[in-house]
């Protein structure tokens, strides 16, 4: 209904969607009519007009075929499962299976990746869309009757995201089209989402930050999105600095601000870098998150950009997000990830029970209630029941004080991995990480609870170098830290390595990281 809302009370030539690549423009009309008929074809060929719930796993590139896919799915009454890209066809098969999907819908570049694997999961019905001899054959944009095409009852199932997968197997976490409202509502409100804005989307497409933030928002809020197939540094910052852009907002996760500051770094000229600088003057908000944002990625960020700060906020699947800070509020609490974004609501419980959400520096589980919490894990019920206090909080299993001095949230880390319990000591592993950060030598960090008869824990550190040149080793390390960290805090393990294995969304997957300690 919010896209027909748009539809019908805004210009509908205004673009919704540009590919950037091919410079094509598709206005919020297209959309619309192309949406309607590409529901019928779906109806027609898969459901018998019947996809009530049903799950539809998609798997298009970034770009406008994926968003008729999804709304189509919406419109059709089905439940959308967006699939990543990038996935090995085993973990396309692991989504497919479990979300049990009756119907796979792709693109024409991906129809050779996904064809034996829907064959696999036993689908019969793989549809294209955007196949440029079928394309949107139903069409039929006199006739449709625009309030009649998208009748999205809030509490049906709207979507399936699978987690990141960094704490176990990736869960289906199922929100329905409330929560999907509630929790644009709440980021358009915050973050001052117009029709005037323009966002460059760089994110995948098979993930909260990528499919809500950036997409999801912009479509509700009337604004126009550029995507790009996938994130290139080179593309991002041409981009930037073409003359006719005119974008205002930017999301990425921290490994992709660290790459165009990289890209600034050693591609670019020094006449080209005031340039580069100017351009990133054009937004009014830059965002980060999904991962803890290193202060020294903040800062460098800060100089290049010409005093642009970062927001950083703090979200997951299972409930949009959950803190950010002030959209107008100077953001210099750094490490810290601000307040309770409105009609979310937050609180931290300690290990004993007890609610210390008025106490500063004490360390709690964030749990959060509000109609932007998601309604289930697909097929999981123990463990939607296990996720949940008993009157109705979702406890998110991430750990946070609030801060002494600034009363905002500061992110300690997951319980299950960041945590590290060593001698009778909870110890973060993001603080630890923060501090080795700043060390002039350290490019990237995961700092981890390594199993030990005596200590219970031992903390291990495995870092990349900025200089392979330069010596490095645990006294090197341990001198650095000496007067900066509790000695219970101090690493007793090192591994250097060239790369830090990341996932899609830059995530590093510590449970696969820690075997390192191992050999
Ligand atoms: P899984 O649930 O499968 O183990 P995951 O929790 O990584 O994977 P997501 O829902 O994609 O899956 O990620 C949410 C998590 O990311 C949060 O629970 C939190 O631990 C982390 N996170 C998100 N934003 C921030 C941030 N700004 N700072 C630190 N951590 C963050
Ligand atoms: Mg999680």
């Amino acid at each position: 209904t919010k896209l027909l809302k748009h539809a019908e009370t805004q210009s509908l030539q205004k673009p919704v969607i540009v590919d950037v690549k091919s410079n094509t423009s598709h206005s919020y009309q297209n959309l619309v009519s192309d949406v309607s008929s590409f529901r019928n074809n779906l109806l027609k060929k898969s459901f018998n007009q019947n996809l009530n719930e049903k799950c539809v796993a998609f798997l298009c590139p970034n770009g406008y075929d994926y968003v008729v896919s999804q709304w189509s799915i919406w419109s059709a009454g089905g439940i959308a499962v967006p699939l990543c890209t990038t996935h090995p066809q085993s973990e396309l098969l692991y989504v497919l299976k479990d979300s049990q999907a009756s119907t796979v819908i792709t693109h024409p570049d991906f129809y050779d990746k996904i064809k034996d694997v829907t064959k696999d999961a036993g689908i019969n019905d793989l549809i294209l869309v955007g196949d440029k001899n079928e394309k949107y054959s139903d069409f039929d944009g006199i006739n449709y009757k625009a309030p009649s095409l998208i009748p999205m009852e809030e509490s049906r199932k709207a979507l399936i995201i699978y987690t990141s997968g960094t704490t176990g197997k990736p869960k289906g976490v199922v929100s329905t089209h409330l929560n999907i409202k509630a929790q644009v509502s709440s980021l358009i409100e915050a973050w001052r989402w117009s029709e005037k804005d323009r966002i460059l989307h760089v994110l995948p497409l098979h993930h909260l930050h990528g499919i809500l933030n950036a997409l999801t928002c912009a479509i509700y809020a009337g604004a126009t999105v550029e995507m790009l197939p996938k994130f290139d540094a080179t593309e991002v910052w041409n981009r930037w600095m073409s003359p006719e852009r005119n974008l205002s907002l930017f999301m990425a996760v921290p490994t992709i601000y660290s790459k165009l500051i990289q890209y600034y770094n050693d591609n670019m000229s020094d006449e080209l870098k005031p340039k580069a600088t100017e351009s990133c003057s054009q937004f009014r908000l830059m965002i980060s998150g999904s991962a803890a944002l290193p202060t020294p990625l903040r800062n460098t960020w800060k100089e290049i950009s010409g005093g642009q700060i970062l927001l950083e906020r703090y979200g997951m699947s299972e409930v949009g997000m959950a803190l950010s800070h002030e959209y107008d509020k100077e953001r210099r609490f750094e490490g810290c990830v601000g307040l309770p974004l409105p009609n979310v609501q937050v609180r931290l419980i300690s290990e004993d029970d007890k609610d210390v959400t008025n106490l500063t520096e004490t360390p709690g589980e964030i749990q959060i209630k509000g109609q932007n919490v998601f309604k289930e894990y697909w097929n999981k019920p123990e463990a939607t029941q296990k996720e949940f206090t008993q009157d109705g909080w979702f406890k998110t299993g991430d750990i946070a004080i609030i801060t002494e001095k600034e009363k905002v949230y500061k992110i300690l880390g997951r319980k299950s991995v960041d945590i590290i319990k060593s001698g009778g000591y909870k110890i973060s592993a993001l603080e630890i990480e923060r501090v080795l950060l700043s060390h002039p030598n350290i490019l990237d960090i995961s700092v981890l609870g390594v199993e030990d008869p005596e200590w219970g824990q031992r903390i291990g550190a495995i870092i990349v170098l900025k200089n392979k040149d330069v010596m490095m080793d645990l006294n090197i390390l341990k001198e650095f830290l000496k007067d900066r960290l509790a000695k219970y805090k101090i690493p007793s393990l090192l591994k250097i390595v060239q790369d830090l294995p990341k996932n899609a969304m830059g995530k590093v997957n510590k449970k696969e990281l820690i075997k390192l300690f191992d050999q």
